[in-house]
């Protein structure tokens, strides 16, 4: 089958293909978004793709326009130069690659996994000089926490963001910390609990992990989600949880939480938007967040691919919608979906409502089955498309050359109290 990127280039060249795809600029070369010395910055953008509509904030990191030669290379000299560089750097470069991205950088990737495997798989290579993040850029921050001072994180295009983490910034979580506080007061109960407890998704600034860190919270993976809210409701008489409200609505109405308890903060909004009776009755207070990828899946997509196939199994990732997550037969994390693929018998057909890079990739590896994305229509994770090889060409033939060029480092402070609600993850397993 051919690769999400050769795809959207063939249907975006074709009559009426574009509509096959959730942007026709999807093919746009990734460069144009970079910073061109002496011309104004460019505007804040998550560029092509699902996330284009919603809006980047305008402090997000930008990526220097990197030398021509790289972005003029035709792809079998990238491929050439990348495999050269790679060969010179020995173990002295881990390279990582995450699930959702592309297959002309995946094909590089010494490990392959969602965020948090790919977090424990730079703890776990202390010998490497140089790790080289090809995800995004909360994801090379939570490497960052994990490796020693003396190794790099690389995120070979700064501008790969995350339109979900950037959702939820510091001062905008501050600002409702200190209106919850004035709702709820800072006493515990008589129980010994906390009025609330904060917790991130592995999908957010370390800034907002240092947070979590700071004021008695945790992190969670969309593997985790129920054993750290249990946690976190063992510590504390509600929960603040961002920036996912779809992973936390999910979670918690799995546990036994109505839905009417979990109020959604807009941060836009006085008390989040909220009465302070609704505050005052939250077991979860849910950020206004979402994946711009997930947030795509539908009920009538369900619905479409049951007509299609009868007996198709159809798994969510618990970042879609909750009715979508109702309606599906089931709901997992990358890990999750990936092990339901391994063991399921030949035949089996499966809809899976999660990144199209990922699910491409998994019909590739199991043609005994047949894998299908839900959404018909072509659409990857924009921002981590923005990893392309010319961009992993040029960081890693700085490397050979003795530069280290986009490392991505946290503020020690912020990384101290970020790796204490990390390591209260670890310790609640999963
Ligand atoms: S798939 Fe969604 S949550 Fe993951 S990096 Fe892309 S925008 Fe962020």
């Amino acid at each position: 089958m051919a690769s999400v990127p050769t795809q959207i280039a063939l249907l975006t060249r074709a009559p009426g293909g574009a509509d096959s795809t959730c942007d026709p600029d999807l093919p746009t070369a990734p460069w144009q978004f970079d910073a061109v010395p002496g011309q104004p910055l460019p505007l804040p953008t998550y560029g092509a793709g699902a996330s284009r509509q919603d809006p980047a904030p305008a402090d997000s990191p930008v990526q220097q326009q990197i030398p021509a030669q790289y972005r003029l290379l035709p792809a079998e000299e990238l491929d050439r130069r990348i495999r050269a560089a790679k060969e010179a750097l020995g173990s002295r470069v881990t390279i990582l690659g995450h699930a959702y991205q592309r297959d002309e950088i995946v094909q590089y990737a010494d490990f392959v996994g969602d965020s948090f495997q790919l977090a424990q798989q730079s703890l776990k290579h202390p010998e490497a000089e140089f790790v080289v993040f090809c995800g995004v850029h909360f994801m090379a921050e939570t490497a960052d926490l994990l490796t020693t001072d003396d190794q790099p994180v690389i995120l070979p295009n700064l501008a790969a963001g995350c339109s979900m983490a950037d959702m939820a910034d510091i001062d905008a979580v501050q600002a409702c910390w200190d209106q919850l506080a004035a709702v709820y007061g800072t006493e515990p109960d008589a129980d010994g609990r906390v009025p609330v407890v904060p917790v991130t998704y592995m999908n957010s600034a370390a800034s907002l992990k240092g947070f979590c860190g700071a004021h008695g919270g945790i992190v969670c993976t969309s593997s985790n989600a129920r054993e750290v809210l249990e946690w976190a409701f063992e510590r504390g008489q509600r929960v603040l949880f961002f920036p996912d409200q779809h992973l936390g609505r999910n979670t918690a109405k799995a546990m036994g939480v109505a839905v009417e308890d979990m109020p959604l903060w807009d941060p836009r909004k006085p008390r989040g938007g909220n009465s302070e009776q609704d505050l005052l009755d939250a077991r979860v207070v849910l950020w206004r967040g979402w994946c711009s990828v997930h947030q795509r899946f539908t009920v009538d997509q369900i619905a479409q691919a049951r007509a299609k196939n009868p007996d198709v199994r159809v798994i969510v990732h618990p970042e879609c919608p909750m009715e979508v997550v109702d309606a599906a037969d089931e709901a997992g994390s990358t890990r999750y979906i990936q092990l339901a693929v391994d063991a399921a018998p030949a035949g089996t057909a499966f809809a899976i409502g999660t990144e199209v890079n990922m699910v491409r990739r998994l019909a590739d590896t199991r043609p005994d089955l047949t894998i299908e994305c839900l959404d018909p229509v072509v659409c990857p994770c924009s921002t981590m498309y923005r990893i392309h090889p010319a961009y992993l060409a040029w960081v890693l033939e700085s490397l050979v050359e003795g530069r280290v060029v986009n490392q991505v480092s946290v503020d020690a402070e912020v990384a101290a109290n970020a790796r204490t609600a990390v390591e209260r993850m670890l310790a609640v397993g999963a």
